[in-house]
């Protein structure tokens, strides 16, 4: 078989629940948006339910019914788009909470879906999703009357402890929601880090259940080991793959590797990006092609089956970083092509 299996380890999706749930006082939600960061939201979704997990949050209405699929009726599930045109019977039918995030979704939702749940969401300077301080003022009282489920902001800058936006993000969340009876959620994984002051009533972690930072003490979640389709001995002076960007300087020995960039092996990643075999770093040489990376082996002494690029020795930030990037990019770009296996 040529590719590659990319392992997800769903008792440390548990684990790390578990753990940011001991982190606070508040009730511990999940997001689970993107198919749970690119790990498979049936799988993970039943995971955090057993684990304890009762309040869901998707991106988009699709994604909450395809939860609710998995989840069955119960749990609460949020979309932080809130109510968007046309989305009225998908919300209706899978007991979806819209997030409401305009006077124009609100009056969207009251004329569509009078009596039914949503929760607001406001903008304390993201200037993301969001009613701002005017807005609010505007609606709050109407809004109000109705029974919102949950009141939501959301951190720019959470994964600095030291960034002054979150003080500030704060001080505006206390004076925009003090005096309500409305449950309130400010912190995501970086916001729960951030110590009592953020957690409110709910914390909403999303890539610290992944394994990913800011969650330093994550337990790592996925393994990806791609097959060895061939390996070849280059002299010195012997270029390597697309435009000849690598030249051997002495006699190597270079695997070709079943992955590429339309699996997730980021393009721009190539010249700083390694992969290990046994532990041991082996450097990617040449370009990514789509499906296909070249590796320089020589070192190691022997030829191996597979090589790994993510699992124990290098995490999701780290291969974040040889592209530039954030783990949460490297997840979700995570290609459709692996063998998924879950381990339980
Ligand atoms: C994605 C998202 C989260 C989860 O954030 P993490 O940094 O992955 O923990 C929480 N709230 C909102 C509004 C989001 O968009």
């Amino acid at each position: 078989m040529s590719t590659a299996t990319l392992t997800i380890d769903l008792s440390a999706i548990a684990a790390n629940w578990r753990a940011l749930d001991k982190l606070s006082e508040a009730e511990t939600g999940a997001v689970v948006k993107a198919d749970a960061y690119g790990l498979g939201l049936d799988k993970v979704a039943t995971t955090l339910a057993t684990t304890g997990a009762r309040q869901f949050f998707v991106a988009v209405a699709e994604e909450g019914l395809a939860l609710r699929r998995v989840l069955g009726p119960g749990p609460a599930i949020y979309v932080f788009s809130g109510h968007m045109p046309g989305d009225a019977e998908l919300i209706r039918s899978a007991d979806l909470v819209p997030m409401i995030n305009s006077v124009d979704q609100m009056l969207l939702h009251v004329e569509q879906l009078p009596g039914h749940p949503f929760g607001l969401q406001l903008d304390t300077g993201m200037n993301r999703l969001g009613m701002e301080p005017a807005e609010w003022s505007a609606l709050r009282d109407i809004a109000l009357a109705q029974n919102p489920r949950l009141i939501l902001s959301h951190l720019a800058c959470a994964d600095d402890p030291a960034h002054p936006m979150n003080a500030h993000q704060l001080a505006e969340f206390h004076a925009m929601t003090d005096g309500l009876d409305t449950p309130r959620s400010f912190a995501a994984t970086g916001g729960t880090l951030l110590g009592d002051a953020y957690h409110f009533d709910m914390t909403r972690p999303g890539i610290g259940l992944y394994g990913g930072l800011p969650f330093i003490d994550a337990v790592p979640v996925v393994t990806l080991d791609v097959p060895v389709i061939q390996v070849r001995d280059l002299v010195a002076g012997e270029p390597v793959g697309y435009g000849n960007t690598w030249t051997a300087q002495r006699p190597s020995r270079i695997a070709t590797i079943a992955a590429g960039y339309a699996d997730g092996l980021i393009r721009a990643m190539g010249p700083k990006a390694s992969l290990t075999a046994e532990g041991r770093r082996c450097p990617v040489v040449g370009r990514v092609s789509m499906d296909l990376v070249t590796v320089d082996v020589t070192e190691l002494g022997y030829d191996p089956l597979s090589l790994q690029l993510l699992g124990l020795h290098q995490s999701v930030d780290t291969v974040a970083e040889f592209a530039d990037t954030i783990g949460y990019e490297i997840l979700t770009s995570l290609g459709g092509r692996y063998s998924r296996v879950w381990l339980t």
